[in-house]
């Protein structure tokens, strides 16, 4: 074992490898308040990558249902059920991740699920928190609770698919931090498939290897989002670069939203892998949930969040979610717009700060009609 250092723990770690870290990290922020569970994106990726024989069942991208889904089923909570206190000291995290808290012989905590948790993807799908009682009725907010939550392979800085697989047959790509399963080594003895506290790691059993997203690489070498991104509908995902911590800059908008901000945050950080799929948390959620699920920062993240219309630095950032098919590697605004630009510094996207909007006259005296559906 080596030890590393997580920020995301704000401490150092162990894990099999030396600390090597790409030249590159890609990186996503997805905005849950935003996500309608429409499912575009697991269709998109779906149909690009996945529609093979032997890949029924994978799903490189799904979107769950909290607190009830989960795609395998319970893939989360029987690892939570396996770490050991997960406790937190501040921002340090004094518990033991999955590296750390490792039955003799192997070389990551996990577990690899049964056939059936791979075979309803949606199960639990709309269901909420809690229980209504009979006879209730509106009154105003209720308690009533569940978000949506998207999902895809975090390309981890400390990826344990990586550290499990006894083949080597897992690499993280220099140039930009992808996570790639190398199928000709690989012979299918499914310890990614354990290992992956995500579970992001699928067994095909008609070619007998395992298999993971991509991160559309080839969309990436040509300066375009992926497919997830590209297709989503609420606008809710941005995909760009996360710089090393201690490098964070201003006008880096995942920087910007993670390490600045801190709006976004890291799904389970606790794990240990340092995921790099950042999720701005639901506002409407109890925070012991959602502090088990992005850590610590839960509640100055959401308070952040809601203060965006007042930091334009945050909302410029925010606004580009969505509006281009580019990567947008660096951004500026101004009183009213936000820009983006690429590698190259060429203009990708300009977006007002505000939404324009017309109201209309409910008498147009033109046609002399009334318009009903303006106030
Ligand atoms: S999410 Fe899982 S499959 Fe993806 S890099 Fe991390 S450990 Fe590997
Ligand atoms: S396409 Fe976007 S809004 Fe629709 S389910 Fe996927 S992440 Fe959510």
């Amino acid at each position: 074992m080596s030890t590393v250092h997580n920020w995301q723990l704000d401490r150092a770690m162990e894990y099999p490898y030396e600390e090597n870290r790409s030249d590159r990290q890609i990186a996503y922020v997805f905005d849950t308040n935003k996500c309608i569970a429409c499912q575009t994106c697991s269709v998109a990726c779906k149909t690009t990558w996945t529609s093979g024989k032997g890949q029924e069942e994978i799903f490189w991208n799904n979107v769950e249902t909290k607190p009830y889904g989960g795609y395998p089923q319970a893939w989360d909570i029987k690892l939570l059920q396996q770490l050991d206190g997960q406790k937190w000291d501040g921002s340090r995290y004094e518990g033991k991740t999955v590296f750390e808290n490792v039955p003799p012989g192997e070389r990551v905590l996990g577990h690899k699920p049964e056939g059936d948790d791979y075979a309803q993807v949606n199960l639990g799908e709309d269901e909420v928190a809690g229980e209504l009682d009979r006879g209730a009725h509106y009154m105003g907010t209720h308690h009533m609770w569940m978000f949506y939550l998207a999902r895809i392979c975090n390309h981890c800085t400390f990826p344990a698919c990586v550290a499990a697989c006894p083949r080597k047959a897992i690499y993280k790509r220099r140039e930009d931090g992808i996570v790639l399963v190398d199928q000709t080594r690989c012979r299918g003895y499914q310890a990614c498939v354990a290992a992956c506290p995500y579970k992001k790691v699928f067994f095909n059993a008609v070619t007998r290897v395992s298999e993971k997203c991509i991160g559309c690489f080839p969309l990436i070498e040509k300066g375009l989002q992926p497919r997830c991104v590209q297709t989503c509908i609420g606008k809710i995902r941005l995909q760009g670069f996360i710089s090393k911590p201690g490098e964070a800059r201003e006008d880096n908008p995942i920087d910007q939203l993670v390490h600045i901000k801190k709006i976004a945050l890291p799904l389970y950080p606790q794990y240990g892998t340092e995921p790099n799929v950042y999720y701005v948390p639901p506002v409407h959620v109890p925070l012991n949930f959602l502090q088990q699920m992005f850590g610590p920062g839960v509640e100055a993240a959401i308070a952040a969040y809601r203060n965006a219309a007042n930091d334009r630095a945050a909302l410029a950032a925010m606004l580009l979610f969505g509006n281009s098919p580019r990567i947008t590697t660096r951004y500026a605004y101004t009183e009213e717009e936000t820009i983006g630009y690429d590698d190259a510094g060429e203009e990708v996207v300009r977006v007002p700060l505000t939404e324009p909007y017309m109201v209309r006259a409910a008498y147009d005296a033109r046609f002399k009609a009334y318009r009903y559906n303006t106030p």
